[in-house]
């Protein structure tokens, strides 16, 4: 198993800025319930805490995609393993990921949730690395902007180890 490297988000980080998040959310479908898509797996413990922060009526749906399996870098392959349970055609629909990296999977979601007639489609993520992006795509709420390295925890994983660490760390290399 990889060793844990530095701490990049502490567990106090994490929780204050999806308080925010909560709140910028609540704020802005304050009239408008909505389904929040969480990706699976990395996004079970993000969008947890997150609905906790959440006022407002919404429902919950998931989808899982495949991941990079055992390795740290993208395949550039997308697939659906798990599809929505509901229709999403005519509401309103906020995505839910762990990590926007290259943008490739986000990007092919999007087109794939697009074509089902959602009213509206946002995004939000806990984590951004914008300097890995290789296909640009739209982010509405972002937790933190990190630079370019592999990190767990918090829902993130190596080989399915570390998503249960409540803060975010690199990996020793
Ligand atoms: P993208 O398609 O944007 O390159 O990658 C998105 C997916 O790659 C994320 O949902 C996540 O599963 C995985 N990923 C990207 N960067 C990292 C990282 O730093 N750590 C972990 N654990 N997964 C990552």
């Amino acid at each position: 198993m990889a060793e844990l490297g530095r701490i990049i988000l502490t567990e106090q980080q994490i929780q204050s800025r999806v308080r925010d998040l909560g709140n910028e959310i609540t704020r802005d479908y304050k009239n408008t319930p909505f389904v929040a898509i969480g990706i699976l797996k990395g996004a079970f413990l993000f969008l947890g805490d997150l609905a906790k922060q959440i006022d407002t009526e919404m429902c919950f749906d998931f989808m899982a995609t495949s991941s990079y399996g055992r390795g740290t870098t993208t395949s550039g392959e997308v697939r659906i393993i798990k599809d929505l349970d509901d229709s999403i055609e005519g509401r309103h629909v906020l995505v839910v990921e762990d990590i926007i990296d290259t943008g490739l999977t986000l990007n092919y979601l999007l087109e794939v949730l697009r074509k089902r007639g959602p009213a509206s489609l946002k995004v939000c993520c806990l984590l951004d690395k914008p300097s890995r992006r290789q296909v640009p795509v739209q982010i509405d709420y972002v937790g933190f902007e990190i630079p370019d390295v592999f990190v767990v925890g918090y829902g993130l994983d190596c080989a399915e180890v570390y998503r249960n660490l409540p803060y975010i760390a690199s990996l020793k290399t």
